[in-house]
């Protein structure tokens, strides 16, 4: 099931897969919205 931007409140965490440019910087604009989010990233630089 897929939640749209108005549906989420401060409750919804968001898995962000992969922290590359895009991951990363839909973290900020998630967190700036007070939206809680996780990063995962495969490899370890
Ligand atoms: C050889 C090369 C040189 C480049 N040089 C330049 C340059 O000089 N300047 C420039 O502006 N752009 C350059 N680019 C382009 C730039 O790298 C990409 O446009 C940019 O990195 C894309 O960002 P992204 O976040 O979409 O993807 P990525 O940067 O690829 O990030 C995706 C991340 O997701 C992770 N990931 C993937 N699958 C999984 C999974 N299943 N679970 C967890 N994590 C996962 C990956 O490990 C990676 O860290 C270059 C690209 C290449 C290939």
């Amino acid at each position: 099931m897929t939640a749209t931007l108005s549906e989420m409140d401060e409750n919804t965490t968001v898995v962000i897969v992969g922290a590359g440019v895009a991951g990363l910087t839909l973290g900020i604009f998630l967190l700036h919205s007070g939206i809680d989010c996780v990063i995962v990233e495969k490899r370890s630089r």
